[in-house]
């Protein structure tokens, strides 16, 4: 049978999915994430021409929460390069995004970039030498950079509300600064993270922030080199074995893509050499990952045939 055409699959996908009973549960512990609108759906797919392909609420901004870890990571591997791994590591961590039980056996080292006590690592690391609102500036304008919009914000009353309730986060901060893992006041690195995290952004945006990691570190409209080849595979690779916690296992099975989730409900899914997809319905699964989100792109990697593992 013919390939079947991206646009109307995308509009199909974004239907069903929105006819469905089943959208899992809103994050409620971030108490500004518990306002979204839990039967908002986007799903946004860009190949490597460049053709967008857009369906439901593919213009919404939501907020991208831990999606900002594979931007962070890139960052800081930009910084200080393969030295990152020292302050980080890069195993699945088979638990759940806010756990800090491993942290007193590896002494304080986090399992993963994508967690929460990796990625606050991730961020004192791009924090040192400067400022926290330089560091929070090289931040968004990085994400501004990739997806070739310079009109991303953060939001701030999301920020707050993560300010105002981020126990575990702190308790995860000070933890590893009992081992010297954070080099910077807590207070001044959980600023940054909690900020990098409120990054607004809509599935449109998302997608064009990702298309360096499915082509070879290469943004393709622009021709710039944002990272080597290497280490876009690389940063893939974390994704795929890290990027839904203690779902990840779940996700390669089911999806087939490297991908990084969010409690915003959003999810980030590269399709290496062929696209970049963003999806977007805020309800969550036990793990924290978007539940229509990752049905949505197992239906899609089905019907396109693209998952990395085969047809
Ligand atoms: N900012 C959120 C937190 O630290 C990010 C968690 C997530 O998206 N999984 O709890």
């Amino acid at each position: 049978s013919p390939t079947p055409d991206l646009q109307t699959v995308v509009r199909e996908i974004a239907e069903e999915m929105r006819a469905r009973p089943d959208r899992g549960e809103v994050a409620t512990y971030i108490p500004e994430l518990a306002r979204v609108d839990a039967g908002a759906f986007g799903l946004v797919v860009i190949d490597a021409d460049g053709t967008v392909a857009a369906g439901g609420d593919a213009d919404v901004a939501f907020s991208i929460q831990s999606i900002s870890k594979v931007f962070t990571l890139t960052l800081a591997l930009g910084m200080v390069g393969d030295r990152l791994w020292r302050r980080v590591g890069r195993e699945p961590s088979g638990s759940p995004f806010n756990s800090i039980v491993q942290l007193e056996r590896e002494r304080g080292i986090p399992r993963n970039p994508f967690i929460n006590a990796g990625a606050i690592a991730v961020t004192d690391v791009i924090l040192s030498g400067h400022q926290p609102r330089e560091a929070l500036g090289e931040i968004l304008r990085f994400m501004q950079f990739v997806a070739e919009d310079p009109s991303i914000t953060i939001d701030e009353a999301v920020a707050a509300s993560e300010l105002r309730t981020g126990f575990r986060n702190m308790a995860l901060a000070n933890y590893m600064k009992s081992y010297g893992v954070i080099d910077n006041p807590v207070d001044f690195t959980l600023g940054v993270y909690f900020h990098h995290c409120a990054i607004a952004m809509t599935c449109r945006q998302l997608a064009m922030a990702g298309r360096f990691l499915a082509h070879s570190g290469r943004s393709p409209s622009t021709g710039y080199s944002v990272v080597s080849a290497e280490r876009a595979r690389r940063i893939n690779a974390v994704m795929l074995t890290c990027g839904h916690y203690d779902g990840s296992g779940e996700f390669a099975y089911r999806v087939g893509l490297p991908g990084k989730s969010g409690v915003g409900g959003g999810i980030l899914a590269v399709a290496p050499g062929r696209a970049s997809i963003a999806v977007w319905s805020p309800g969550l699964d036990a793990s924290g990952n978007s539940h229509l989100g990752r049905i949505a792109l197992e239906t899609l990697t089905k019907r396109l045939g693209w998952s990395i593992f085969g047809l």
